[in-house]
């Protein structure tokens, strides 16, 4: 799933291809993922694309509506765990046949390049809104602080962890307590940090508060500077070969040479080292499961 730095690539790889440019149409492809009905779609046409930004894991396309009248029109896009977006030098007129393969939307610009957002599988998680006030999007209405904002500071880090008596990690995942880490940056983070993806966010020192709040912020400062100036299409690859102990579960930690091991959850894992973080007790899976929600 792509999380804060690969969507901050991304929008700023689409300021770089799409400001400027004149929507011809928005096509839905697999109608599920589209979650407003109002304004229509079909207010896109003609508008001019004035801006992307990202909030948390969202992607936002500002664009001005035709005839310059009216509020600038949103398009956020949530890519959630499989989706994607490509870009196209030269998409069709014709509209796409929907729910055929990976496609879910496509946005055309009048010069016939434009992007298409896809997803693999059957089920559609992807979700495409199309609104003039961002508030109204309830996830993005909800999103805390973001870590690279300089007012996330440690002491708003020691706010959010005060009194929670929550496994660190689903802290640092959950999108409503801090914006945009997900599974793969909260393992690097608790990685780098030399600790258990176990603690209660409530037993940390303040010490532990003021290192966690200079990990997170460095780590994501690190991967937003990798990212950088990557096209969409190089993104994914880059996220994989920057991460320490993601998804690599098996190969030797790069600090201290032991196995990273893995917990598995119902529809997740998530990776660490023994040694550099559960003082070489390796975790109980069935724990985790139960206390990890
Ligand atoms: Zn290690």
């Amino acid at each position: 799933m792509p999380e804060l730095p690969e969507v901050e690539a991304l929008a700023a790889d689409l300021r770089e291809r799409a400001v400027g440019k004149v929507i011809d149409r928005a096509f839905v492809a697999e109608f599920s993922v589209l979650k407003t009905y109002a304004p229509p779609l079909s207010a896109l046409h003609g508008a001019t694309v004035c801006g992307t930004f990202r909030r948390g894991k969202f992607l936002d396309l500002a664009a001005a509506p035709a005839g310059g009248n009216g509020s600038p029109l949103h398009l956020v896009t949530h890519l959630a765990r499989a989706g994607w977006l490509r870009w196209r030098e030269d998409l069709p007129e014709q509209p796409p046949r929907p729910g055929k393969g990976p496609l879910a939307f496509r946005l055309r610009f009048a010069d016939g390049s434009g992007f298409d957002l896809t997803e693999a599988g059957t089920r559609k998680r992807l979700a495409v809104y199309l609104v003039t006030d961002l508030a109204a999007i309830p996830g993005v209405a909800a999103l805390g602080p973001e870590p690279l904002d300089p007012q996330f500071t440690a002491d708003v880090l020691a706010g959010i962890l005060a009194g929670r008596r929550t496994q660190i990690k689903s802290v640092l995942r959950d999108q409503k307590l801090i914006a945009g880490i997900g599974n793969a940056y909260s393992d690097e983070v608790l990685h780098a940090a030399k600790m258990s993806p176990f603690r209660l966010a409530s037993s940390l020192s303040p010490a532990e508060v003021a290192a966690l709040h200079d990990i997170i912020v460095g780590t994501l400062r690190e991967a937003v500077g990798r990212a950088d100036g990557l096209a969409a299409s190089d993104l994914k690859k880059e996220k994989k070969s920057g991460l320490r102990v993601h998804g690599r579960a098996g190969e030797a930690c790069p600090v201290c040479g032991d196995a990273i091991r893995e917990v598995s959850f119902a529809d997740s894992a998530l990776q660490y080292c023994p040694t550099c973080q559960t003082g070489g007790k390796p975790l109980a899976d069935r724990r985790m499961s139960r206390l990890l929600k």
